[in-house]
C-alpha cells in the first residue's frame, strides 16, 4: 500500500506563497480504484504529483511498502517511476511520427515484466487500428494508446490526472472502461482525477479535496461499472 502522512506543498512564485496541499494523511491499498474530486485549485493535480513522485512535497512522509519515496535521491525517483508507475494525462502526448503499436511498444520497453503491446491494444479495442500514426485516430482512440502505452510496463499504480477532460461523453466511457477493466483484471491500483463526480460512482473510494485538504472520503458501497455512469 501507499501512505501518506501529513503531507504539505507549498510553491513559491517570488513572494507569493499558495499553500497547496495543507498536510494530507491517506492509505491507499494495493488494487484499490481511487477517485479524487475536487473545486478548481483545490490541490488534486498536487496531490497526484507528489504521490507519484513527479514533484517533492515541502514535508512529510509518503511511503510505498518499505520504500519511503520523499528520501529517494533524483535518479532513484525517476527510476521508481520508471519500474512502478504508469501516468495518463488529458494531453496524450503520443509520439506522432510513430504508429499506435510503436508508441505502445515504446511503453513495454520500460517495464520489468511488460505486457505484450498487441494484446494491450486488442484490449483497449484498437486491434485493427494499431498501424495508424496519432492523426489517423479519433480523440478517444489517441488516449486509448496513450492508457495503452502507459499500461503496457505493467506499472502497479496507474495515475491518470482528468484522463477523459477533453473528450465526448461517449469516447469517455470506453477510456474509463479500459481503465476499469485493467484494475479488475491486473489489479492495477488507480488513481483517478476528475471533475465529473459520475465518474466517482465507478470507484471504491473518492477522495472530496477542498482547499489543499481531504474533506471527506467516501466509501463507495455499490461500485458501478463504467457504462452506468450518469454524466454531467
Ligand atoms: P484543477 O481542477 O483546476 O486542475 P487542481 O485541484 O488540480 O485544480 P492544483 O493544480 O493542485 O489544483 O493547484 C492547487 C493550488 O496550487 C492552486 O492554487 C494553484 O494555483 C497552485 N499551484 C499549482 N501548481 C503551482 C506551481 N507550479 N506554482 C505555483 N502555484 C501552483
Ligand atoms: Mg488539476
Amino acid at each position: 500500500s501507499i501512505i501518506l502522512k501529513n503531507v504539505m506543498k507549498t510553491y513559491k512564485s517570488g513572494e507569493v506563497e499558495t499553500h497547496a496541499l495543507k498536510g494530507v494523511s491517506l492509505e491507499i491499498k494495493e488494487g484499490e480504484f481511487i477517485v479524487i474530486l475536487g473545486p478548481s485549485g483545490s490541490g488534486k493535480s498536487t496531490l497526484l504529483n507528489v504521490i507519484s513522485g513527479l514533484d517533492t512535497p515541502t514535508s512529510g512522509v509518503i511511503m510505498y511498502k518499505d520504500t519511503e519515496l520523499t528520501k529517494l535521491s533524483e535518479d532513484k525517483l525517476t527510476e521508481f517511476r520508471r519500474n512502478h508507475l504508469g501516468f495518463v494525462f488529458q494531453q496524450y502526448n503520443l509520439l506522432q511520427n510513430l504508429t499506435a503499436l510503436e508508441n505502445v511498444q515504446m511503453g513495454s520497453d520500460i517495464g520489468k515484466a511488460p505486457l505484450d503491446p498487441e494484446d494491450i491494444l486488442a484490449k483497449v479495442g484498437l486491434k485493427d487500428q494499431m498501424h495508424k500514426y496519432p492523426y489517423q485516430l479519433s480523440g478517444g482512440e489517441q488516449q486509448r494508446v496513450s492508457v495503452a502505452r502507459s499500461v503496457a510496463k505493467n506499472p502497479e499504480i496507474l495515475f491518470c490526472d482528468e484522463p477523459t477532460g477533453s473528450l465526448d461523453e461517449e469516447t469517455s466511457k470506453q477510456v474509463l472502461r479500459v481503465i476499469e477493466d485493467l484494475n479488475r483484471d491486473l489489479k492495477t491500483t488507480m488513481v483517478v482525477i476528475t471533475h465529473n463526480p459520475g465518474i466517482g460512482a465507478m470507484a471504491d473510494r473518492v477522495i472530496k479535496m477542498n482547499s489543499g485538504k481531504i474533506e471527506e472520503i467516501i466509501e463507495n458501497k455499490d461500485k458501478i461499472s463504467a457504462g452506468q455512469i450518469q454524466w454531467g
